[in-house]
């Protein structure tokens, strides 16, 4: 039988705006590299998401003042238990107070998920090219963690380009998936400093490293690309140029937010 297609219905997008604000408390909380540190968050109420998907997180200072971000949803959800991974922005607002102050059982305001391009399902076999830059892993891990969940086999590559090996995000956990039969295949790209007799100097992503590590465009991937605005800029450019469909590159930048 047909179903109609419900506003909020799970993967559906809702505008931001008509979403409601969820009281949140920090459950645990655990550090990722040392500025970056993955919050596990209770949602009472939370009515699932998508891997790819994000939310708004809202802080309110005693006076009134109040102010808002976006993060990305790093897991796919355990009942009404989300995690968030957030990069800690030097000078920034309100990162250093999520990475550095916050402490299990502080309370904070959510509204998601939000978005509906920028999304994996599992029923999805084809196969999929990951791209992230820096931070850009969150949303991207949540899809290679919904993939594991659901069983899935779906061909999946990730291409991570971060500054140095201290910078990857869920690194034990990316080399174990690394190292199961069809687990997926990922590639390091290091722009600063690379890891001792590593085969190329440090470099940011460029048309060769991407040919070398990514889906032929003629496998037509799935192809979604994380990161800093620049970084996802160029990196989009470079699929397209290398022959894949620009309908089939999706992008999600990670440029400052917040009002
Ligand atoms: C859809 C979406 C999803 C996002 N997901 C994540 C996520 O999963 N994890 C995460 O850590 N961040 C994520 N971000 C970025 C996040 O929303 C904030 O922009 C970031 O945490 C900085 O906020 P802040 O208040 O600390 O810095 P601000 O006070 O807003 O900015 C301080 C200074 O840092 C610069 N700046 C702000 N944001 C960034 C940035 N992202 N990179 C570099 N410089 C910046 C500003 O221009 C300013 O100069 C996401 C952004 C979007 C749009």
């Amino acid at each position: 039988m047909a179903r109609a297609a419900l506003p909020g219905r799970l993967g559906e997008p809702v505008p931001a705006g008509r979403l409601i604000w969820r009281a949140a408390t920090l459950a645990a909380q655990r550090a990722e590299t040392p500025t970056a540190r993955t919050l596990v968050l209770d949602v009472p109420g939370w009515p699932g998401h998508l891997a790819g998907q994000h939310v708004d997180v809202r802080l309110t200072a005693d006076d009134g003042y109040s102010t808002q971000r976006s993060y990305s949803l790093a897991a796919p959800a355990d009942g009404e238990r989300i995690e968030l991974t957030v990069q800690e922005v030097d000078d920034g607002e309100v990162s250093p107070y999520l990475t550095r102050e916050l402490v299990p059982g502080d309370a904070l305001e959510l509204r998601g998920p939000v978005g509906g391009w920028f999304t994996w399902r599992p029923q999805d076999t084809g196969p999929v090219q990951l791209i992230a830059g820096g931070s850009g892993i969150v949303p991207l891990m949540a899809m290679i963690r919904a993939r594991r969940l659901a069983g899935s086999t779906a061909p999946f590559r990730l291409i991570y380009s971060v500054r140095s090996p201290g910078q990857v995000y869920y690194a034990d956990e990316l080399a174990a998936l690394a190292g199961q039969p069809d687990g997926p295949q990922i590639t390091y790209a290091y722009t600063r400093a690379a890891p001792a007799g590593w085969p190329a100097p440090p470099a940011r992503l460029d048309a060769a490293a991407v040919t070398a590590a990514a889906w032929p465009a003629d496998t037509a991937p799935a192809c979604f690309v994380c990161g800093p605005t620049a970084f996802v800029e160029a990196v989009a450019d470079i699929l397209v140029s290398l022959g894949n469909d620009p309908g089939r590159v999706k992008t999600e930048r990670f440029g400052p937010t917040g009002g």
